[in-house]
């Protein structure tokens, strides 16, 4: 079990002024694995005061000298990548070669693709020839709340930091008191790079605690969140007050369009992504929409393939799905099975319950549900666990209003061999990103939803844009 840590301020370890605890679960067990403080106003105002008192000289910094950091990073990162696979594995149940693979895989991966977008990033530019006086600046917004949720740590919490750091804003990590050993690592990780004192600070806490005193401090000037719609909500309001920037990326309900002529490995390939990461992901392909004539096809292939993924503990080496992250999100995700068997949905493989074999730890069957209509509860609330609802579909038209049927925008999903269909379906889609025919997104590609899927775009060119404000100066002579 690991030792309570402290919180990181001012560039040092420092014990926290809190005086309650928090204990971390191993999902895969139930047992506590570990114990962290959770922070309170003291620590709050602490790690705000050193991150506004470093803010004149960091936001000042020449571009090379913080492309040095972020190269930095990267080594220390990447040196660390098997403790922070085995930190992830445990407190958040993801199977091993996935937290390593996908899990501290992401966080390298997108730090890549901010030292690729910073190479070209441009702080400062003329309006236009005929106006060579005026000058534009982007400048660093300044002291950034980073909020961040349990199921993609790493992925998360490097989108948040390293954006910021390249932008010249200092900052408040506050991770997941659900999942917080990775950002124990990484916050060695950050002390490693060496920083000047205050620009990077670390305190645990909750949303009731830290993550509000955050949303209401006077001297934060952007929350950068992400999870649940009821958290971005509850600080979007907490944050009014003071005027703050706040970026969110929320929740999913991605629909995946089958047409009858779609590659033969389309369905399946659609509920092994849905399945990833025990489906803990915010653009997980949720509601896979298939045209009728190919309807009972893609049920039988859906069936089988949900049937052959296995589950098991996370410490395990293989493609195994793990656990999802808590009690309280296994109870959710049973009570919505129930609920879809009680709306008259039709259970094709998995269902409530344990799988077989496995008596302890959170582990949910791989549920898919035919005949499920875009009314159902299954279908418009974001289940986060291994649930895919099947819907039919006639014709394109239909297929684009029920995709588009839905509160969140994040990702969504189109199979044909149909290139001109594929583009018209991508472009009417209601959400910040799509992906056709099984194509992964390039590095430094903007992630981010329309609708309640959230507001800004984190990663590349346009992650670090979120972290600055503009300033246009005109009579400006060289
Ligand atoms: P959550 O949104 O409650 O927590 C995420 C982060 O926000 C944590 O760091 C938490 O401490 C903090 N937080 C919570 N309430 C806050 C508040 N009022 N003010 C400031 N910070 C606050 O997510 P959860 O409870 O861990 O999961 C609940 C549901 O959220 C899941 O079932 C899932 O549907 C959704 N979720 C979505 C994502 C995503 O990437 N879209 C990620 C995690 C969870």
């Amino acid at each position: 079990m690991l030792e309570k840590r402290d919180f990181y301020i001012n560039g040092a370890w420092v014990a926290p002024a809190a005086t309650s605890d928090c204990e971390v679960i191993d999902p895969s067990t139930e047992e506590v694995c570990a114990v962290i403080s959770l922070g309170d106003q003291a620590d709050t105002d602490a790690a705000v005061a050193a991150a506004k008192a470093a803010f004149p000289a960091w936001s000042t910094t020449s571009k090379d000298d913080r492309m040095a950091v972020l190269k930095r990073l990267l080594d220390e990162y990447n040196k660390r990548a098997d403790d922070m696979a085995q930190a992830i594995s445990m407190e958040m149940g993801a199977p091993i070669n996935l937290a390593r693979n996908s899990q501290t895989g992401a966080g390298s991966w997108h730090l890549e693709g901010f030292i690729e977008a910073f190479k070209s990033f441009e702080f400062e530019s003329m309006l236009r020839p005929d106006a060579p006086s005026d000058r534009i600046l982007r400048e660093a917004i300044g002291v950034c709340a980073l909020i961040t949720p349990w199921n993609w740590p790493m992925n998360q919490v490097m989108l948040k930091v390293a954006g910021a750091l390249a932008a010249g804003c200092t900052m408040v990590l506050k991770p997941s008191e659900v999942a917080p050993l990775s950002s124990i690592v990484f916050t060695e990780i950050m002390d490693a790079v060496g920083l000047p004192a205050g620009v990077y600070n670390m305190v645990n806490g909750d949303g009731v605690g830290v993550g509000s005193q955050l949303s209401v401090h006077p001297d934060v000037d952007m929350v950068s969140f992400t999870g649940s719609t009821r958290a971005g909500t509850a600080i979007t309001k907490a944050s009014a007050d003071t005027i703050k920037r706040v970026a969110l990326e929320l929740g999913g309900k991605g629909a995946n369009v089958i047409f009858a002529d779609a590659d033969e490995k389309a369905v399946k390939r659609g509920v092994l992504h849905m399945m990833n990461n025990t489906g803990q992901s915010c653009n997980a392909p949720s509601r896979m929409l298939v045209e009728r004539s190919y309807y009972d096809e893609a049920v039988e292939i859906a069936t089988e393939t949900a049937n052959k993924v296995t589950v098991g503990l996370a410490s395990e080496e293989g493609r195994h799905i793990g656990p999802v992250v808590s009690e309280v999100q296994f109870n959710k995700i049973q009570d919505l099975i129930q609920q879809g068997i009680d709306e008259g949905a039709r259970p094709v493989a998995g269902g409530t319950g344990r799988p077989e074999g496995l008596n302890r730890g959170y582990f949910v069957r791989p549920t898919v549900f035919a005949d499920v209509n875009n009314d159902m509860t299954i279908a418009r609330e974001e289940i986060f666990g291994p649930v895919m609802a099947m819907i039919p579909f006639d014709g394109e038209d239909e297929a684009i209003k029920i995709a588009n049927d839905t509160v969140y925008g994040l990702t969504n999903y189109v199979q044909t061999q149909d290139k001109d269909r594929a583009r018209r379906v991508a472009r009417a889609m209601r959400s910040g990103m799509v992906e056709i025919n099984g194509q992964g997104r390039a590095q430094g590609a903007p992630f981010g939803g329309y609708k309640q899927s959230g507001i800004g775009r984190e990663g590349g060119h346009w992650g670090i844009e979120d972290f600055l404000e503009t300033k246009s100066i005109s009579g400006w002579v060289e």
